[in-house]
């Protein structure tokens, strides 16, 4: 059997380590390409600027909202007019991801920076490309994984601890999603079963979000970094990202696209709408109880939706939740790596006790 493990080239990870961009950019080529989301652009960027220019020729250039076609042209076009040698971002995920894009299309180096820890994309080969008006377009697969992944834990506990918490709902999917697919032979993004490896990190990527997850949003809500804080945010961007772009995906991340079909969710960050979609796989594989237990529990301490209500869908009707499962059960979907049965019924009746043990909790 062939599997695939797909890595970033480095990952560097710690309080203040924003201040080691330049020498790490200085690895890749002479001259930089920086991407910047407005909010970075103001406050993280200036102080940086001595020590990136000392690592090079620095282009700065704010971010245009939404990871375009358009945006991703406009950008490689001014990155090419600079004789940029690396693409650099700093930001959130669509800055990130148009970053990705244009140095595939350049053929150059990229270095990534997230400033949140709201989901497992930065380290990954996968970009997603929006509408001019925000709408989903089309997943793209790009031929590498960013060369360097630099997350500045000083400036993701400053962000809100919800971003954390939606970080960590997206991880906690991927060792369910790469176990099922490790008893299916289900395909990772390379088109191939994921290796031991890819699947000992998911393990260890649950476990993290489950020892660590609480003590992290703890630290998060209080601003400071922590061991703990330290540990999750490795989970939800390194480990969760290794564990499913190399372990594959399953229902949970079916369900998320599911649930994009009713309006009330589009309040909701990805990561808290995959929490959800966990919830419902463990009903549709028959998890047993304790695990079920420790999940809820999980998401319950964690503020991760538990409930149609949480999701923003609480007078969702049968013809609703019925769109959503249907969606979720599209041929091209990942949920048919799940080792278990999969119809439209069987996932909105799973929809339905999930959002039931969710208030049971709640009432007790
Ligand atoms: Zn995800």
């Amino acid at each position: 059997m062939i599997t695939t493990t797909l890595f970033p080239g480095r990952y560097v990870q710690g309080a203040g380590a924003l201040a080691r961009l330049g020498g790490e950019l200085s690895r890749l080529g002479g001259r930089h390409f920086v991407i910047c989301s407005p909010h970075p652009l103001e406050r993280l960027l200036p102080p940086l600027m001595p020590e990136l220019e000392r690592s090079g020729a620095v282009r700065v250039e704010r971010f245009g909202r939404e990871c375009t076609d358009a945006e991703i042209e406009r950008l490689l076009v001014l990155a090419k007019d600079f004789g940029a040698e690396t693409i650099a971002a700093i930001g959130g995920g669509k800055t990130l991801d148009a970053a990705k894009a244009v140095a595939a299309r350049a053929g150059l180096p990229v270095a990534i920076a997230p400033t949140i820890a709201s989901t497992d994309a930065p380290c990954s080969s996968v970009c997603i490309i929006y509408t001019a008006e925000g709408v989903f377009s089309r997943v793209d697969i790009l031929p590498k994984n960013p060369d360097l992944v630099l997350v500045d834990t000083a400036v993701v506990a400053a962000a809100p601890a919800r971003f954390l918490a939606s970080g960590m709902g997206d991880a906690l999917a991927t060792w369910f999603e790469a176990d099922s697919c490790r008893v299916s032979r289900g395909a990772n993004i390379a088109g191939t079963p994921g290796s031991m490896t890819a699947h000992a990190l998911a393990r260890l990527c649950y476990e993290t979000v489950r020892d660590w997850g609480v003590a992290a949003m703890t630290a998060c809500g209080a601003g400071v970094v922590t061991p703990a804080l330290e540990r999750v945010v490795e989970a939800n961007t390194l480990l969760s990202g290794l564990g499913f772009e190399s372990g594959g995906l399953g229902a949970a991340h079916a369900i998320h696209n599911g649930l994009t079909a009713l309006p009330g969710t589009h309040g909701l960050y990805h990561g808290e709408k995959v929490a959800f979609g966990v919830l419902a796989s463990l009903v549709l594989t028959d998890r047993p109880l304790p695990l079920m237990d420790e999940v809820y529990a999980l998401c319950g301490a964690l503020g991760l939706p538990t409930t149609f209500a949480d999701l923003g869908i609480g007078a969702a009707t049968e013809e609703d939740l019925l769109r959503v499962a249907e969606k979720a059960c599209a041929p091209e979907e990942s949920i048919h790596n799940e080792p278990v049965e999969i119809s439209p019924a069987l996932v909105a009746a799973a929809l339905k006790a999930a959002d039931a043990e969710g208030r049971r909790r709640k009432a007790e």
